[in-house]
C-alpha cells in the first residue's frame, strides 16, 4: 500500500508517519519510511538546492520543476521498487505538497502541478493522512522544542494559514484518498487517531 503525509510545517506528521511505519512494520508488512522533497540519492541532492536556497533563489516554476524531477527520481528509485515487491510504501509529503505550495500558496500554479504530474508522475497513493493543525498551535510546540521557528518566520503565519486552507481544500476535492485527522494533543491521541481510520 501507497500512504502519504502531509500538513503544514511543524503538523507533526513526520512524526506520525515514522509512528505509523513502526505499527505496520510490527504487524509484519515490510514497510518503507520515506520523505520528500528526498527520498533517494539524486533527490537528496536536489533537496538541498531547495532547502538550502529558500526565499528568492529560485522562481516559483523552477522550484516547481525541481520539486518534480526530484519526485521522478524518488518514485523511480525508490517507491516503484518497493511497490513492485509488495512492500508498502509511507512517505513524509508527496504530489499534494506542490499542488499547495507551488501550486496554490507560491504562486498560482495548479495547472501546471497537475500538467507535470500526470507527464512525469502519474502515480498518487491509495491513502492520505492530512495532519491538519492550526498554525499557531505548530508555531507554539516548535518554539517548544526548536526547530520551526525559522520556517516561520520566513514564510509567516499568514502562509503556514493559506497552506492549512489548501491542503483542507484539497482533502474535500478527493474525499476517497484522504483522511483528515485532527493533529492537536498528544503525539498518542494523534497516533490513536491514525490507527483508528486505517482499521
Ligand atoms: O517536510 P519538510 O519539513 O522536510 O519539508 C522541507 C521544506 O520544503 C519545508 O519547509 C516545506 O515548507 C518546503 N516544501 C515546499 N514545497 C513542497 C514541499 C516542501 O516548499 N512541495
Amino acid at each position: 500500500m501507497f500512504i502519504s503525509f502531509e500538513g503544514i510545517d511543524g503538523s507533526g506528521k513526520s512524526t506520525q508517519a515514522r509512528r505509523l511505519a513502526r505499527t505496520m512494520a510490527d504487524a509484519g508488512t515490510e514497510t518503507v519510511l520515506t520523505r520528500e522533497p528526498g527520498g533517494s540519492e539524486g533527490a537528496e541532492e536536489i533537496r538541498r538546492l531547495l532547502v538550502e536556497g529558500r526565499g528568492e533563489r529560485w522562481s516559483p516554476e523552477t522550484e516547481l520543476l525541481l520539486f518534480t524531477a526530484a519526485r521522478r527520481d524518488h518514485v523511480e528509485r525508490l517507491i516503484h521498487p518497493a511497490l513492485a515487491r509488495g512492500a508498502s510504501v509511507i512517505t513524509d509529503r508527496f504530489a499534494d505538497s506542490s499542488r499547495v505550495y507551488q501550486g496554490l500558496v507560491r504562486a498560482d500554479l495548479r495547472q501546471l502541478v497537475e500538467e507535470l504530474h500526470r507527464l512525469t508522475i502519474g502515480i498518487e497513493p491509495a491513502r492520505t493522512f492530512l495532519i491538519d493543525l492550526d498554525p499557531e498551535i505548530a508555531l507554539a510546540r516548535g518554539q517548544a522544542r526548536g526547530g520551526v521557528e525559522d520556517r516561520f518566520e520566513t514564510l509567516g503565519l499568514d502562509f503556514q494559514r493559506r497552506l492549512r486552507d489548501g491542503f483542507r481544500a484539497l482533502a474535500a476535492e478527493f474525499p476517497a484518498r484522504f483522511r483528515v485527522i485532527d493533529g492537536s494533543g498528544s503525539e498518542d491521541e494523534v497516533a490513536a487517531r491514525v490507527r483508528a481510520t486505517l482499521a
